[in-house]
């Protein structure tokens, strides 16, 4: 069974490229007013993706006029010490959000940390009081936000797909992107199940769905069977793929990726399998989809932070 018309690409990057123009702009205005909105960012030790991380993170604050500077204890600090670092920079007036870097080292106590960033400044909408006004429904201008499904609310309002009476599944259940994403959907007015790894006749639930957001980490996890025709696809997984059978099962028909996949010996697809996009009227491709976001609404998240504590 195919869709009768050619699924539209939600793209990702020009929607960021959009998001990121339009906050420009805000910035300029907030420089006019009198201040500059800014970003302190904590990376402890030396991952090498969390150092990628931090730096597209940088590097994007600066594209934007946006002030930021970076903290780098080394692998060893104390909870204690952290703690003592996020109490200096939420007194700090010219810090608008704070970001800690996940995953932290095992022995630091993450939650503690989360906590510790004042609500005011939590551009992460980690804190509890956040994803509680989150949920609570409070109105989107006067919430932070978790930037993943933030993106995601942004990409489908954006792409003028219909939210409202729609039937949503999410899979996945985690703070960062399941459950808020599923209170977004609710908040819009979407009929919002939730699957996860205890979830009996997933398949079934799924194939239900006018809007599928997967957020597991199992690359292609969400087949051809388990799509309704005509659904809106929503991909966050992020998988790298390094073996050749798994490869071949996503992409033996595409020739740029076979290319690549030669040159780097890794590809990253996402928890929807390719195949099933064709059925779909809409869906994120990966990379460039719900990825190319997250970045763009960390920004807006520390834009709105300085201009909510100065309301
Ligand atoms: P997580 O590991 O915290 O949570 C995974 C969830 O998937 C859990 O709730 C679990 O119940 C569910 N799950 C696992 N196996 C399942 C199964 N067999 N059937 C049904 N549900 C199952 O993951 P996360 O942090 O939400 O991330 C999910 C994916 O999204 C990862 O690939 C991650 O890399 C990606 N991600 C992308 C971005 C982005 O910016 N695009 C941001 C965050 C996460």
């Amino acid at each position: 069974m195919s869709s009768t018309t050619t699924p539209r690409v939600l793209d990702g990057t020009a929607i960021a490229a959009e998001i990121k123009s339009e906050l420009v702009s805000k910035v300029a205005e907030a420089k006019h007013r009198g201040y500059t909105p800014g970003l302190a960012v904590i990376l402890v030790g030396e991952n090498p993706a969390s150092q990628l991380y931090v730096k597209s993170k940088v590097k994007t604050c600066a594209e934007l006029g946006i002030y930021s500077e970076m903290h780098t204890p080394h692998e060893s600090v104390t909870t204690d010490q952290l703690l003592a670092l996020v109490q200096s920079l939420n007194e700090r007036n010219e810090i608008d959000g704070i970001l800690i870097q996940l995953p932290l080292p095992a022995h630091v106590d993450t939650e503690l940390l989360l906590e510790a960033v004042i609500p005011e400044k939590d551009v992460d909408g980690f804190h509890p009081i956040n994803a509680g006004r989150l949920l609570s429904g409070a109105p989107s201008e006067k919430v932070l936000a978790p930037c993943t499904p933030a993106g995601i609310m942004e990409m489908l309002h954006r792409s003028n797909i219909p939210i409202s009476g729609q039937r949503a599944v999410v899979i996945g259940r985690s703070n960062i992107v399941g459950k808020p994403i599923a209170a977004m959907l609710i908040n819009a007015s979407a009929t919002v199940t939730v699957c996860h790894s205890r979830t009996r006749n997933l398949p079934e639930i799924v194939r239900e769905a006018d809007i599928v957001v997967a957020a597991i980490g199992r690359p292609g996890f969400v087949t051809p069977d388990m799509v309704r025709p005509g659904a809106t696809l929503v991909d966050v997984g992020i998988n790298r793929i390094t073996d050749p059978a798994e490869f071949n099962r996503f992409f033996a028909n595409s020739p740029s990726r076979q290319e690549s996949f030669a040159k780097r010996g890794s590809t990253v697809v996402g928890d929807i399998d390719p195949a099933a996009f064709a059925l779909s009227s809409a869906y994120t491709p990966v990379p460039g989809g719900v990825g190319a976001l997250t970045i763009a609404m960390l920004m807006s998240n520390t834009v709105k932070a300085a201009a909510m504590r100065r309301s």
